[in-house]
């Protein structure tokens, strides 16, 4: 499986990348949502994108919405990982497309769990 990180904070990244490799995916990381676009195309798609919400450039919540008004993608699963904990947004999140939430700071347990809820993972 493929999965795509979106997110500006480098450590964050690295860390998100090493919960998603030892699951047994292969990823690509993306530091806004316009970054997250363009590999999409170059990749040619991903099973799974984790996207953050506070990023600079394009946010988190406007690549949820552009990649569900393209239908190239429809079948990619996204989870929001942010720092956003306000039943606002995560309702927000969920009807603009996103499939699952996850709030900072999160476990490798908890990634594990939500991408098993989305039959990505099976422990
Ligand atoms: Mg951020």
């Amino acid at each position: 499986m493929r999965a795509l990180i979106v997110e500006d904070s480098c450590a964050t990244r690295t860390i998100l990348s090493q919960i998603l490799r030892g699951l047994g995916f292969q990823v690509v990381e993306a530091g806004d949502g316009s970054e997250g676009l363009v590999r999409l195309e170059e990749t040619g798609g991903a099973d799974l994108a984790l996207v953050d919400w506070n990023m600079p450039g394009m946010n988190g919540i406007d690549f949820v919405r552009a990649v569900r008004r393209r239908a190239a993608h429809d079948s990619m699963r996204m989870m929001m990982v942010t720092t956003e904990t306000e039943l606002e947004s995560i309702a927000r999140a969920l009807e603009e497309g996103a499939d699952e939430y996850v709030m900072k700071p999160f476990t490798r347990e908890v990634i594990a769990q939500k991408l098993e809820l989305m039959g990505l993972w099976l422990e």
